[in-house]
């Protein structure tokens, strides 16, 4: 079985579903991280293309925490207004060749406007990798059984899916910590810690939990 994470920004996944990732790969899921953007606009101080270079390594350093399997990304620049259609054949290619079972994207309550862009690149693309169009993109076609909304700076309102991350919570922390450039100019380590405590509480699966957006569900 085989997973693919998408984020628009480098610590985007590890914030929304770092705990599940974890808890994914130690029952031996084959994990799959997309970057979509470089993240060059994510410090107020750091010059861009110098923020570049220490964000990709901030991320390598952080997906090797996690145990990710393979980490991809598109390098678009940071502050998307919109996708391309080549874009979009990148995408339709990447699911035709990785093959994911299940596809983690942003939720529709993060109105954060990169967020919202990628996820609508990403649900365009899952829906026609599965038909017969685009035959001009490599691969044949596949569809995704399971496509899951995570949360990173606007809390889901209702969610449908609430995984147990109490024993991969430190390990999610510690993925975060890598992302050193980003934890500067605000800490937001408590607020991720005290979200997955109260969607603990809350959902009553654990001490700590991830909750989800669940946008496909086919079973086997
Ligand atoms: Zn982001």
């Amino acid at each position: 079985m085989s997973t693919l994470a998408i984020g628009a920004h480098p610590d985007d996944i590890e914030i929304g579903c770092g705990g599940t990732l974890g808890k994914l790969i130690s029952q031996g899921e084959k994990v799959t991280v997309l970057i979509i953007t470089d993240g060059r606009a994510g410090s107020l101080e750091q010059d861009s293309l110098e923020l570049v270079k220490l964000r990709q390594n901030e991320g390598k350093k952080s997906a090797k925490v996690l145990g990710v399997h393979n980490l991809i990304s598109f390098d678009l620049a940071d502050g998307l207004v919109s996708f391309s259609r080549d874009e979009k054949l990148k995408m339709i290619e990447l699911i035709r060749t990785i093959r994911p079972d299940t596809i983690f994207i942003h939720a529709n309550d993060d109105k954060f406007n990169d967020h919202q862009i990628v996820r609508s690149l990403v649900l365009d693309s899952i829906q026609v990798a599965a038909g017969p169009w685009y035959s001009e993109v490599g691969g044949s076609a596949h569809l995704v059984r399971k496509v899951y909304g995570y949360e990173v700076w606007n809390p889901i309102n209702r969610f449908q899916l609430a995984v147990d991350v109490s024993d991969f919570m430190k390990l999610k922390l510690e993925a975060l910590k890598k992302h050193k450039s980003q934890i500067t100019d605000i800490n937001y380590l408590d607020g991720v810690k005290g979200l997955g405590m109260y969607r603990g509480a809350m959902s009553g699966v654990g001490k700590y939990a991830e909750v989800f957006e669940v946008m496909q569900h086919h079973e086997l």
